[in-house]
């Protein structure tokens, strides 16, 4: 834990925002193998928890399955679990979380604490947000053709299909439509965006610590795009 608290003093954290969809875990990739920074994931935590049958994933699976959002008890549970295993990083990516003001009540907490042998650090000086703008009617053509691997590997029927039908490239398992993108759930975490997510989007915008980018542009013009904007910011090389 000490080591934790060290590593973190005055690193830089950035957190991904968009609706499902929008392609914050393949932006958050890229900025990841740029920068060697530890990305976090909640979804696919949460996903690892699902297929391990733990008791804190049997709980979160039924959330899941709605699109709705896990409650923060499970949420904090799972981030705490998981910072405590990691050891050492240059900065921080979140990539699904806060999805609400309170989770961002709780992540503000967790900065300061793993900040705390400083007084004077205001964890919040190195939060940025990274808005990925879609619209709705995208995200809803995104995630309706999009197939996943149990390995981890995504694909789109359209934009980047298998090489062999419902046949995973990478591991040769089959590839399946998540629950969670099926239309009832897409409406569902269509809702949780705009009604949750969006609302702290405010609390960076008003700081100066939100950076938009046009979610509907091509992979690498979006990741062009906020390798300038970090860079202008500093925050990377
Ligand atoms: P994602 O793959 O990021 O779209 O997340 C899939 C699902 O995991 C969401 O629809 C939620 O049910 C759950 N989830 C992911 N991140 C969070 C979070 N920060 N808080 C609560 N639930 C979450």
């Amino acid at each position: 834990m000490v080591k934790i608290k060290e590593k973190f003093k005055a690193k830089p954290v950035i957190i991904f925002f968009g609706p499902a969809g929008s392609g914050k875990g393949t932006q958050a990739d890229l900025i990841a193998e740029k920068t060697g920074w530890h990305k976090i994931t909640v979804g696919e935590l949460l996903r690892e928890e699902i297929s391990l049958n733990t008791s804190l994933g049997k709980q979160a699976n039924r959330y899941l399955l709605k699109g709705i959002l896990v409650p923060d008890i499970l949420i904090n549970k799972l981030l705490l679990q998981h910072l405590q295993k990691f050891k050492s990083t240059k900065g921080l990516i979140f990539d699904g979380y806060p999805r609400s003001r309170s989770q961002l009540k709780n992540l503000l907490v967790i900065l300061k604490k793993l900040v705390n042998k400083n007084k004077n650090i205001n964890p919040a000086d190195n939060l940025f947000g990274i808005f990925l703008n879609v619209s709705d009617k995208e995200v809803r053509q995104r995630l309706g053709g999009r197939r996943s691997c149990s390995c981890g590997a995504v694909y789109h029927l359209k934009y980047n299909p298998p090489k062999k039908d419902e046949v995973c490239d990478l591991c040769g398992g089959k590839i399946e439509i998540r629950t969670d993108d099926k239309p009832k759930a897409i409406a569902a975490r269509l809702k949780v965006f705009h009604r949750q997510v969006k609302p702290i989007l405010g609390y960076f915008r008003k700081n100066g610590k939100l950076i938009t980018i046009n979610g509907e542009q091509s992979i690498a013009k979006i990741h062009r795009g906020i390798v300038i904007k970090l860079r202008k910011l500093k925050l990377m090389k």
